[in-house]
């Protein structure tokens, strides 16, 4: 159904998700295809996982990301998706992590179980789930793109943050175009203190001008110079989101320049 539910109303209002299963049946399909299990964090109370398949020398390398704020959990459920229906692309060498706040997706809440919105202490971390973060991200190599999965309850369509440090190689109309063929797009205005034109975003990368830096402009900092930030509208069907994502996040894999 391509039709706004009408239900969110303050907040996200729409499914929930148990993503204990949904992060179990993932780990279990990362390992049967041979993919790399690496632990982020694995306190008693916080187990965060990353998956790494390892392309060859000549592969691009991306990073893709999800569950971030527990009350977005389209990203997550298309991770999933991308590995029951095996559609990850080959020759990639790809760093995936498909749950950053587990306690506040076990809660259904943006923030984690201390009330911290990860997405604003990059750079100043003060949770657990940011710190360890961190620290595994300078283990890994530098990528050439990532890829961050989200929704937005207000949204009216689908539409994408782009930060890009290398002109003249946007994929974001390709994106929105695939996405297009599905779900309605975000209509043109202002998006938080940014302005969405044709479903894209491009806000200012200048971190003297981004007190709190959210994990994109971290990315962008330390450790790529492309990344796409999507946003799914959470008050439209959840397999219709999910479906959004998986299209914007293969046209992102199987187009991007090196
Ligand atoms: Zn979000």
């Amino acid at each position: 159904m391509k039709n706004r539910l009408g239900r969110n109303e303050g907040g996200y209002c729409g499914e929930r998700i148990d993503i204990q299963a949904v992060l179990s049946e993932i780990d279990e399909l990362a390992r049967q295809l041979d993919w790399q299990p690496q632990k982020i964090c694995s306190d008693d109370h916080l187990i965060i996982n990353a998956y790494v398949r390892q392309g060859s020398s000549s592969s691009h390398c991306f990073y893709i990301s999800s569950g971030i704020h527990g009350d977005e959990p389209a990203g997550p459920l298309a991770v999933l998706e991308m590995f029951r229906q095996k559609l990850w692309p080959i020759d990639l060498g790809l760093w995936v992590v498909p749950c950053l706040n587990p306690v506040g997706c076990a809660l259904g809440t943006r923030n984690n179980g201390q009330g911290i919105d990860l997405n604003r202490h990059y750079r100043q971390p003060l949770a657990r789930e940011t710190i360890s973060h961190i620290h595994w991200l300078q283990s890994c190599p530098r990528f050439d793109c990532s890829v961050l999965l989200h929704e937005d309850w207000e949204a009216n369509g689908y539409y994408l943050y782009e930060l890009n440090g290398v002109d003249g190689t946007s994929l974001s109309h390709q994106i929105i175009e695939a996405v297009g063929q599905l779900c309605p797009i975000h209509a043109d205005g202002p998006v938080d203190d940014w302005q969405s034109c044709d479903g894209v975003i491009r806000p200012s990368i200048d971190p003297i001008q981004r007190p709190e830096w959210p994990e994109a402009l971290f990315l962008l900092e330390q450790k790529t110079r492309r990344n796409y930030t999507l946003e799914a509208p959470s008050d439209f069907d959840l397999p219709l989101r999910v479906a959004s994502h998986i299209s914007a996040l293969r046209t992102v894999l199987l187009n991007s320049p090196s």
